[in-house]
């Protein structure tokens, strides 16, 4: 019952549901830039919209905005060749991503980053300890 009200709520406020699909996205890959593995603080457009790219799962991405303001709208592969951080894995991933193999995509980014495994089963308390050493 309340299940069935959400999925009316959000018929009702597509921005509502818009911003829950941005939240899933970055969640997948655990709020890192598919691209160079920062933090992921925005979306960006495989194909741009500019080029007709679509607003769902497989066009977009979790991006830095560094990645994002770089890339543009360029073709993704092919700026992410050139970048210094390029990882054959994470374009991979990329491919597996824009073909809708999520989970494939997110095999491969664990792979091109162990680091993330970690945060990925939770370890909040090491991320608090940098934190802490960062103000102190
Ligand atoms: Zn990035």
């Amino acid at each position: 019952m309340h299940n069935r009200d959400a999925v009316f709520l959000e018929d009702l406020c597509p921005k509502l549901r818009d911003r829950r699909w941005r939240k899933s996205l970055h969640e997948y890959t655990c709020k890192s830039c598919i691209y160079c593995g920062k933090n992921s603080e925005s979306i960006d457009h495989v194909l741009p919209r500019s080029k007709g790219g679509l607003s769902i799962t497989e066009n977009c991405v979790p991006a830095c905005l560094s990645c994002n303001g770089s890339k543009t709208d360029k073709d993704a592969f092919e700026w992410y060749r050139k970048q210094r951080f390029y990882d054959p894995r994470r374009s991979m991933a990329l491919r597996a991503w824009t073909e809708g193999d999520i989970r494939l995509a997110l095999r491969l980014l664990k792979w091109a980053q162990p680091k993330q495994r970690e945060s990925f089963e939770g370890s909040k308390s090491l991320l608090n300890k940098d934190y802490s050493w960062q103000t102190a």
